[in-house]
């Protein structure tokens, strides 16, 4: 079974965002960078349901060269091929990289890969990505590619043609049974993903990692300026030390109308 996830690269969360004074950029300075935990989950269920029929795990980004730092953590957990799409000074430039046409380029690597190394059988997204949160591309990549596609999966299973795929709702579970090859778009929670080892850290410095190239038709979206929302202030009030803060904390609850 070939399985590829698709990955990005993001701010980590928590982090605080600066836009550049021009508006144009998020000020990437300071910040830690990491994958959705989606997207964690989706790669952690490829090597699972690899663990289990065999197959191979393909990653594949698009992004800065840096994101080479996501690509080898997903080799440490088990992915056995990393593929970059450059972007940036030396990669593949041009017109803003809004969703459609990242999900131009995506769906251009994975049919030149394909038609490589053959057919993927799944194609693992995340749910949305945990920056810009378009819920877009992954959609987006399965109609190019003409594959069924069910997102906000929250359980997988791989029957002899076909997948099942799970989608919870209020009232339970959506099951969905798609012919193979087919994309999903994969929610936290579908798994708890493995933290890598000293051994795999190491070997995922020998996996191999190709760099594509691609066209990528422009999006058409422009950017007009990046606004970083007003800061909203949580406070937290010490009311007091053990005992002592338990009459306080009576009074809060009646003030709050919790208690009559
Ligand atoms: C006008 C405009 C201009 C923009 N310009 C830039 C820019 O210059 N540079 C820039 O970095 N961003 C830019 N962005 C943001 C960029 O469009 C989105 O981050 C990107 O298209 C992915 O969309 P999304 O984050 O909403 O992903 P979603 O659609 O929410 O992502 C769903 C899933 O798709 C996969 N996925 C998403 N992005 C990637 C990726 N890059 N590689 C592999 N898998 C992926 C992941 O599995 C993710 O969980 C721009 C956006 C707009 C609207």
């Amino acid at each position: 079974m070939r399985i590829l996830c698709c990955v990005k690269r993001v701010p980590a969360p928590g982090a605080r965002i600066n836009v550049t004074d021009d508006g144009r950029q998020v000020e990437t300075a300071h910040l830690g960078f990491t994958t959705s935990p989606h997207e964690e989950c989706a790669v952690e269920e490829a090597v699972l349901l690899t663990e289990a029929h065999g197959g191979t795990v393909t990653v594949l980004t698009l992004g800065p060269p840096e994101a080479v730092e996501q690509l080898r953590y997903a080799a440490s957990v088990g992915a056995h091929e990393l593929v970059l799409i450059p972007t940036g000074a030396g990669g593949v430039g041009g017109s803003p990289w809004d969703p459609q046409r990242t999900a131009s380029a995506l769906t251009e690597a994975i049919a030149s890969r394909e038609a490589e190394h053959g057919a993927f059988d799944l194609i693992l997204f995340g749910n949305e990505s945990a920056d810009a949160g378009g819920f877009q591309v992954g959609v987006r990549v399965a109609h190019a590619l003409g594959r069924p596609i069910v997102n906000g999966v929250k359980d997988i299973e791989i029957d002899d043609d076909t997948v099942i795929a799970r989608r919870a709702v209020d009232a339970g579970f959506e099951v969905y049974e798609l012919p193979r090859p087919a994309v999903l778009g994969v929610k936290e929670g579908l798994n708890l993903p493995r933290y890598p080892t000293m051994k795999g850290r190491l070997a995922s410095k020998k996996v191999a990692l190709e760099e594509l190239m691609v066209d990528a038709d422009p999006g058409g979206q422009s950017m007009i300026r990046l606004h970083r929302p007003a800061e909203e202030i949580s406070k937290t009030e010490i009311l007091g030390d053990s005992e002592e803060a338990a009459a306080k904390v009576v009074d809060l609850l009646e003030e709050l109308g919790v208690l009559q």
